[in-house]
């Protein structure tokens, strides 16, 4: 089977748009692959965060992938600062990677105006953090949204330049992966505004419907969310960016195709269409919910999951560590 390796950082709660572009996917298809899926908190101090919160965030995460419907007969979950061999990639990737290639990402460009005055080192080498993730699984495919294609082809990149200055034509020293990216929900935007994705990092939290909101939260995000003064509603117009988002979200989580929802919503007005969405929204998340409330209250169960996931992932990550070591000319330790 081929291997895939996926992961969320812990910055927030998750929401739709981690759930429809990325971890509903991982589930659908957990049964084809060998699955590796892991809490990037060591992603999540590259942005100011809260040290009060990390910890009990990054346990939340974990408790959403089981709640999301991942099997652990299937796959690995594990916490990506409990398995050293991430850090040390990254150190040896970083004085391989040009820098001007991580000056380009688009990602750094949108959070560091973000940050303004305080920008860390830390978030330039992200994608550096995020290739050593990849590669030392030995990834066949990376299952992401669309954000961070960017990203997925700077690892290939870095991977190539490795193999190509450190291993032989014939045995390259690190695989290189595939993106993995689904059409349908690749890209959720917010709700406050139609051409921006939606973010666990948006300070609005109007802008996303997080997947632990209760209803009556919920039902007031759809109320408020930004709209548009036009009768009837369609997909794919430029002009209409909220309008193709909202009944993308209402296809993907009823279940209905999008040319059902098409048909269905054409001659409506949004005072008929929101309440649909809500409905929609609230039985797909209903579900997860509960058994969300059900993993987080057997702290025991969910620490045990870790740590049998800390030992798999290190099984695997550690030997390639070596090999990379061994390919740049280092000693190992005696
Ligand atoms: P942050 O704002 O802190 O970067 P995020 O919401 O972008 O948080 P990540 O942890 O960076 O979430 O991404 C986790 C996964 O969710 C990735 O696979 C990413 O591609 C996917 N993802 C994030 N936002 C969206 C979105 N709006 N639509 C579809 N997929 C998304
Ligand atoms: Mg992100």
């Amino acid at each position: 089977k081929q291997r895939i390796l996926s992961g969320v950082q812990p910055t927030g709660n998750l929401h739709l748009g981690n759930y429809l572009g990325a971890i509903r996917n991982w589930v659908e298809a957990q049964s084809q692959y060998e699955n590796f899926f892991c809490v990037v908190d060591l992603h999540a101090i590259t942005v100011p965060h809260n040290r009060a919160t990390l910890a009990q965030d990054t346990y939340t995460i974990a408790a959403l992938y089981l709640a999301c419907g991942i099997d652990l007969d299937r796959a690995t979950i594990f916490i990506q600062s409990h398995v050293r061999a991430h850090t040390e990639l990254t150190w040896l990737l970083n004085c391989i990677t040009p820098l001007n290639w991580l000056q380009d990402m688009i990602q750094f460009k949108e959070k560091a105006v973000r940050q303004g005055e305080n920008v860390s080192a830390g978030l330039l080498d992200y994608p550096v953090l995020m290739a050593a993730d990849i590669l030392l699984y030995e990834a066949d495919k990376v299952p992401v949204g669309e954000d961070q294609k960017q990203h997925l082809e700077l690892t290939r990149d870095i991977a190539a330049r490795f193999n190509h200055q450190f291993g032989n034509d014939d045995e390259p020293v690190l695989k290189v992966p595939e993106p993995l990216i689904r059409k349908e929900g690749a890209r959720v935007m917010s709700l406050t505004d139609g051409t921006n994705k939606m973010s666990k990092s948006d300070p609005s939290d109007m802008s996303r419907i997080n997947l632990l909101d209760p209803p009556d939260a919920i039902a007031k995000k759809i109320k408020r969310c930004k709209t548009d003064p036009i009768r009837g509603l369609w997909f794919d117009d430029p002009q209409r960016p909220e309008c193709h988002n909202l009944l993308t979200l209402y296809a993907l989580l009823s279940g209905k195709s999008r040319e059902a929802v098409a048909k269905e919503c054409k001659d409506m007005g949004w005072g008929q269409f929101k309440p649909l969405l809500t409905q929609a929204t609230l039985e797909a998340l209903k579900p997860i919910q509960e058994k969300y409330k059900e993993v987080m209250g057997d702290r025991a169960y969910l620490e045990s999951v870790l740590r049998e996931g800390r030992e798999k992932a290190e099984a695997i990550a550690n030997p390639t560590l070596n090999k990379v070591k061994a390919a740049l000319g280092y000693s190992m330790p005696l």
